[in-house]
């Protein structure tokens, strides 16, 4: 076997790849304004983004005209991405955001602890199976130990069913995807966030040291008063407890997050730790 053939130049595979039909594709999402189809799978988050780029700009000319067509590319839960595509002319639409927080239960890991707690998780907004949206979030009441809770369920209509453990599982990716995105930001806190003040000590304790841990960033709260943001830490540390290596920082940029999607949504405390009394998250659903 002799291996003299040129590799295939790289710009036709990503203009199309397998073969794909992406005049097909505009096509089949035009006589479906509204609903995201799948457009094509590639082997990394970093084609799918090219792509979503080229067909943002124009440079794959079967989306026309651009202003019609949404796009986003999905980094799926075996590594892979996806391109999704909807078009958006003549139907209301409600832009895909970047990212949704879900309510879960945290049964914890630790040996002995048998106790369930409902945290908040940033997760992608799309299946990490195929990429489709997520469904609509609704309020899941269950009781565990005769403790009222309420988490978030949601159906989504590629059929893929999320489970909670790897909705949690999810969460860290995206939060230690997000850290190496931020890797270059400098570290500070939302302003008029309500963890400003908790960020800004931790920003100067990383600077000072990159490799503080998130349990030491919880004494150095504790120590300087910032108890809700040390509480929130050390939930933090506890979703991704059998991780090593959690760092400071990334439970700085936790907080941060939690800070920005509050001030984005005023969402602030929609969510609680602990118990949730029947009645307290919603008015007149007791029985
Ligand atoms: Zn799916």
């Amino acid at each position: 076997m002799t291996r003299s053939r040129a590799p295939r130049p790289r710009k036709d595979a990503l203009r199309k790849p397998n073969g794909l039909d992406h005049l097909a594709v505009a096509a089949d999402a035009q006589t479906h304004p509204g609903q995201w189809l799948h457009c094509n799978d590639y082997r990394t988050g970093q084609a799918a983004e090219h792509v979503v780029r080229m067909i943002r700009d124009g440079r794959i000319r079967s989306y026309q005209p651009q202003a019609a067509y949404e796009t986003y590319a999905a980094h799926l839960a075996g590594g892979n991405a996806a391109v999704w595509v909807r078009y958006i002319i003549g139907v209301e639409t409600k832009p895909m955001p970047e990212s949704l927080w879900v309510r879960v239960p945290d049964y914890g890991s630790q040996p002995g602890y048998s106790g369930v707690r409902i945290r908040a998780v940033e997760i992608y907004p799309y299946c990490p199976a195929c990429g489709g949206p997520r469904g609509e979030l609704r309020n899941d009441r269950f009781v565990r130990d005769g403790v009222h809770l309420v988490r978030d369920a949601w159906d989504n209509a590629c059929g893929h069913r999320d489970t909670y453990p790897g909705v949690i599982a999810e969460a860290h990716r995206l939060s230690t995807r997000r850290a190496a995105g931020d890797g270059r930001k400098s570290l500070r806190g939302v302003p008029g966030g309500r963890y400003e003040a908790a960020v800004n000590l931790l920003a100067r304790a990383v600077e000072e040291n990159v490799r503080v841990s998130a349990h030491t960033a919880v004494e150095l709260l504790e120590e300087a008063g910032h108890k809700a943001a040390a509480v929130e830490v050390a939930a933090f540390h506890r979703v991704l407890m059998g991780r090593s290596n959690v760092s400071a920082r990334s439970a700085l940029l936790y907080l941060n997050s939690q800070d920005e999607e509050a001030l984005k949504t005023g969402r602030a405390g929609a969510w609680v730790d602990g118990p949730i009394r029947p009645g307290n998250h919603e008015r007149g659903r007791r029985r």
